[in-house]
């Protein structure tokens, strides 16, 4: 990856589903290091602008790139997407969580965190199984490699998916309200992971509700309603002090 580019860069996306417009021409960078969060109510667009960085969904208008990677392009008004060569080789620069963790059921810990790097990456599996121990360690997950799904909690499920992001060495992660389906409880395990791995300088894009860990956690804050960016700065600055009237009606619920 070109050290002096954004790790991704979104420009000017636009997204409908039928006649309703999701994202109304949208533009993001993150750089090599940084955390952004992204805040905002319901049907705003954020899953929406996730899937389009991540591939699982086309988007209308607009670029996106990854470092050096373009993999779509403005072209007579329209998004048009790279080959498949240039969409494979992108799929492997970033990983992806969600908010109820996807785990393959019949797999084990050990199988669902290896799975994508020995299918898709074509790494050695003796490697592969090596930086997969290593990971459940760091998540506080011993004991559990021949476990299935089911046999956790869903912060351990939680732990588990972001062991698979990471196992893909990813140049970033995202992560969609990754603690939504969670207790307080194992919430707090959750976000706890997200911190040290924010201090350790990990790229990531968290879409998130907990807004004290937006603050605490990310470098930016981007507040996202009806398909726009309303908002972004500093996240000390768009929580304590937000400027916009939407921005500020949003975070008064979370007092
Ligand atoms: P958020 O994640 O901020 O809650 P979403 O991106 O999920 O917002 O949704 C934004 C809007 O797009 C909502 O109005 C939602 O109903 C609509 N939407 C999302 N996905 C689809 C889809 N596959 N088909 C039609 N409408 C969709
Ligand atoms: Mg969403």
């Amino acid at each position: 990856m070109a050290e002096n580019k954004p790790v991704v860069r979104l420009s000017h996306i636009k997204k409908s589903f039928g006649d309703a417009e999701v994202l109304k021409d949208i533009s993001l960078e993150v750089n090599p290091g940084e955390v952004v969060a992204i805040i905002g109510p319901s049907g705003g667009g954020k899953s929406t602008l996730l899937r389009c960085a991540t591939l699982l969904e086309t988007f209308d208008a607009g670029e996106l790139s990854y470092g050096d990677l373009e993999v779509a392009t403005m072209q007579n008004g329209k998004a048009v997407y790279g080959k498949k060569d240039v969409l494979r080789a992108a799929k492997s620069r970033f990983g992806l969580v969600f908010q109820n963790y996807n785990l393959f059921p019949h797999y084990t810990v050990l199988k669902n965190i290896m799975d994508a790097p020995i299918a898709v990456q074509k790494r050695d599996k003796a490697d592969v199984e090596r930086q997969a121990r290593e990971l459940i360690a760091k998540m506080g997950l011993d004991g559990n490699e021949g476990k299935v799904p089911c046999e956790l909690s869903g912060g351990q499920q939680q732990r588990v998916s972001i062991a698979r992001a990471l196992c893909l060495n990813p140049d970033i992660v995202f992560f969609d309200e990754p603690t939504s389906a969670l207790d307080p409880e194992l919430t707090a395990e959750v976000l706890k992971v997200i911190k040290q791995l924010a201090a350790e300088h990990m790229t990531m894009v968290i879409v998130t509700h907990e807004m004290s860990f937006a603050r605490d956690v990310a470098d930016r804050i981007v507040f996202m309603d009806g398909g726009v960016i309303v908002e972004e700065g500093p996240a000390e600055q768009v929580i304590n002090n937000p400027q916009h009237d939407r921005t500020k009606a949003f975070l008064n619920r979370y007092d």
